[in-house]
């Protein structure tokens, strides 16, 4: 079953029965997995019936892990990587590893599954032919404004992560320049309180100002080819 060195394995985002069989084969059958924090993998795993050694690979450490795990998938042991949700590598430790893995010729490969940016496109009935991803907002007031800008006018969708803290900020900030583009917050993806907030900036920011929003979410900017998404009146 295993034929690869080193594993990039998808994990769920919110709902646990996210998870393909194959990733479940693969957790169950490699020697070490990497994960960001292991007090929060290990119960995931657990929940799964996967007990294995856990070796963490977070931001801080990532380069130097690059190499330990190179090594050791030279010398013969297998490797899982995961993030704490959704895709290693988005938004997430992983491209410092893969590049390692890549430059040193050690066979890897990608267990697809979950991953915000996507189930929040499909969802948010944004044109989904094309778009663009931009990660997290920065938290600088200039560069996050010329990113808005940007995705307002931008023929195509825009998204990106964006802290519950901060929505209601980064709305009104749109709104203030383009109050009329369509908008969508997708909130809680796959969990019980799941959300698609969707309307123009203005209503948006109007709704969010009012009330306090909690929960992950993902922001996406419609552009200039972006329909209504205002309902018909029943
Ligand atoms: N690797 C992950 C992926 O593939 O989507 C992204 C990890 S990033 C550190 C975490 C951010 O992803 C959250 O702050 C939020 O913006 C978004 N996110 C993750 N899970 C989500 C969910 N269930 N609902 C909405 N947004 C989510």
């Amino acid at each position: 079953m295993i034929s690869h060195a080193v594993y990039f394995v998808a994990l769920p985002i919110g709902n646990r029965e996210d998870i393909t069989r194959r990733a479940l084969d693969v957790l169950g059958e490699v020697d070490t997995i990497c994960c960001e924090d292991t007090r929060h993998t290990a119960p995931l795993l657990a929940h799964y019936g996967i007990h294995k050694p856990l070796l963490s690979v977070h931001e801080h450490n990532e380069r130097e892990r690059a190499n330990q795990v190179a090594e050791r998938a030279e010398a013969g042991e297998r490797f899982a990587v995961v993030s704490d949700a959704g895709m290693p590598g988005v938004s997430d430790p992983g491209y410092r590893l893969v590049t390692e893995l890549q430059r040193r010729g050690i066979r890897y490969t990608v267990l697809p599954g979950p991953s915000a940016v996507v189930t929040a496109l499909v969802g948010s009935a944004l044109p989904s032919d094309s778009f663009f991803f931009g990660g997290f907002l920065p938290v600088k007031k200039g560069k996050r404004k010329s990113l808005l800008a940007a995705a307002a006018e931008r023929p195509y969708t825009s998204i990106f992560y964006e802290s519950p803290y901060r929505i209601a900020g980064t709305l009104k900030e749109l709104a203030e320049a383009h109050p009329d583009t369509e908008v969508c917050v997708a909130r809680e993806l796959t969990k019980i309180h799941e959300q698609f907030h969707r309307g123009t900036a203005a209503e948006l920011a109007e709704q969010f100002a009012k009330q306090q929003m909690k929960g992950e979410m993902v922001l996406l900017i419609g552009g200039s080819n972006a329909p209504s998404g205002k309902r018909e009146a029943e």
